[in-house]
């Protein structure tokens, strides 16, 4: 044997004997309580009804679950990198199940820390970058596409950084995924849904997303929808710039598109009716609908990871938003699960005995419904020349504008409810699994604009007696008539407060109540204890669809 082949020979020995050795990799948190935090997700199958569909809609299916794998193992390289190896160096099956929840070695909802002890933090810039770039580095870097959604960073042969765009990176996977598209593609019946496809499976191949955005855009009859590409950039901590990839595969729910489409056409008459004076409702909203309602059959990637969108409002790129807006699409089913696994668990326990009966799906479904079609109502533009409401409330306005959209949301299902539009409608339904709703979403703290206008809205009725406490229980109830005049006083206020782009008085009104007090933080430390779900994990594939 020449030495040229002992010296191949021997490399291969050494390659299989590392291979065998791999590296075992053990929890640094107590097996309880990793599992403890893997049961925190409860477990639902994701499913819809899929019948109307006809045989060509449903030959679409199985081909756009597989693109959303695809799109679920390019995340997976995104945010951690080799999932194989990762996963083969697990001994346990709860570190398993909680790698496969977090996409890594990392728990999502607890600050990105490491669970795993062969493990410190997580790179801030996920995989996007070399993970010994350090910022000043990046901003010496002189390259046009640094900063670019779809590029990757790395380093060439002699350590400089260099700029790689994503169909190029993940060439074998988008090729792949472009080519389902394109098949798919072919069996589309709508013909908004066919053009979308076939310029999606271009834009894989390009990273150029615009005209598919715009395609996606003008979608209508469609019964079944596709989210798909490198879309949010929340996964890149380090600068936000780098988008990771995931695929929402959705199933259009007709009758609720109809009733939205009715009640699209009314708001300019809502708008008339609003409990404020006549100047803070002069304009009239559009009374075109961009708000869908869907059922979600697959999450991969991005989306899936840690806790679970309820909502999607895309695209995210700003020129095709000028041209065309954004479309809002509410996912009916996970709501269901949600609700069923964690909100109405959270009642039983912080409501009223006799109230149990007033938290109902439906009710939390309209309440999420009329929030997104009552960002529409209202004023954008002050009364007095401050300019647009936005720019009056400066950092104030998010959390008032939210605060806004709940509180004349639920004004407006009371309106319709009047107006004779939702038959059978018991108001007391939205009122008390509204405050269920407060509850399960205080849990998640304050720090986003929602969580503010929750909290105010929380103290509001709770000073007006419209939300009282029973001292002997520990439970909530609500006062019927209290709360009707507590939402229709809180709607005046705050429509009138931005009409008057009245920046003093909505920093006090969120200073002063935009916060967790103690009694209530104590009710939250009470659901906590009882092991209350904090988010969902889906079995979801082709299995759950019975296909
Ligand atoms: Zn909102």
């Amino acid at each position: 044997m020449k030495a040229k082949n002992i010296y191949l020979l021997l490399i291969i020995i050494m390659l299989m004997v590392s291979a065998c050795q791999q590296e075992k990799r053990t929890a640094s948190i107590p097996i309880s309580e990793l599992k403890e935090k893997v049961d925190a997700f409860v477990k639902v199958k994701l499913s819809s009804d899929l019948s109307h569909l006809s045989a060509n809609e449903q030959k679409l299916i199985p081909i756009l679950i597989e693109i959303a794998g695809i799109m679920e193992d390019i995340y997976w390289k995104e945010a951690y990198g080799n999932k194989k190896e990762l996963f083969k160096s697990f001994e346990n099956q709860a570190l398993k199940d909680f790698a496969k929840i977090n996409y890594g070695p990392w728990e999502r909802l607890n600050g990105n820390t490491s669970y795993i002890n062969e493990f410190s933090e997580k790179p801030a810039g996920a995989q996007f970058y070399p993970e010994d770039m350090t910022k000043e580095e990046f901003e010496l870097f002189d390259s046009p596409n640094k900063s670019s959604l779809y590029t990757i960073l790395r380093r060439d042969k002699d350590g400089k950084l260099i700029t790689i765009p994503y169909h190029e990176y993940f060439k074998n996977e988008t090729n792949k995924a472009s080519s389902l598209l394109i098949k798919a593609a072919g069996y589309a019946e709508d013909q908004g849904l066919k053009k979308y496809l076939e310029l999606r499976a271009e834009a894989l191949l390009s990273d150029e997303y615009y005209e598919s955005d715009i395609a996606w855009m003008e979608m209508r009859n469609n019964n079944i929808d596709f989210v798909v590409g490198p879309i949010e950039n929340y996964e890149d901590g380090l600068y936000g710039y780098k988008a990771a990839h995931e695929a929402f595969v959705l199933i259009k729910d007709k009758q609720w598109s109809k009733l939205l489409d009715r009640f699209s056409s009314l708001l300019p008459d809502l708008q008339k009716t609003l409990p404020v004076d006549k100047e803070y409702k002069k304009e009239i909203p559009g009374s075109d609908s961009d708000i869908g309602v869907y059922d979600v059959i697959y999450y991969g990637g991005d989306c899936n990871a840690g806790s679970k969108t309820i909502a999607i409002n895309l695209p995210n790129d700003e020129k095709v938003q000028t041209k065309k807006g954004t479309r809002k699409l509410q996912l009916k089913n996970s709501m269901q699960y949600k609700f069923d696994k964690i909100l109405f668990p959270i009642s039983e326990i912080l409501v009223a005995d006799e109230q149990l009966k007033h938290v109902k799906f439906d009710a939390f479904f309209e309440n999420t419904m009329f929030h997104e079609v009552a960002h529409g109502l209202g004023i954008k533009n002050t009364i007095n020349g401050k300019g647009t409401v936005r720019k009056a409330l400066k950092e104030q306005y998010s959390a008032l504008e939210e605060g806004k959209a709940d509180i004349v949301g639920l004004y407006m299902v009371s309106q319709l409810n009047d107006m004779g539009e939702l038959p059978e409608k018991v108001m007391m339904d939205n009122y008390v699994t509204m405050l269920a709703g407060l509850f399960r979403s205080s849990r998640f703290g304050v720090s986003s604009a929602h969580g503010k206008a929750n909290m105010v809205k929380f103290y509001y009725f709770k000073e007006r007696g419209a939300i009282i406490k029973d001292p002997q229980t520990g439970k909530y109830r609500v006062d019927f008539n209290k709360m009707t005049e507590a939402m229709n006083s809180l709607a005046k206020e705050i429509l009138t407060i931005q009409g008057n782009g009245d920046y003093d008085s909505a920093k006090r009104m969120i200073e002063d109540s935009g916060y967790i007090r103690a009694d209530l933080q104590k009710d939250l430390d009470l659901i906590a204890k009882q092991g209350i779900p904090k988010d969902l994990v889906f079995e979801q594939g082709l299995n759950s669809l019975g296909l």
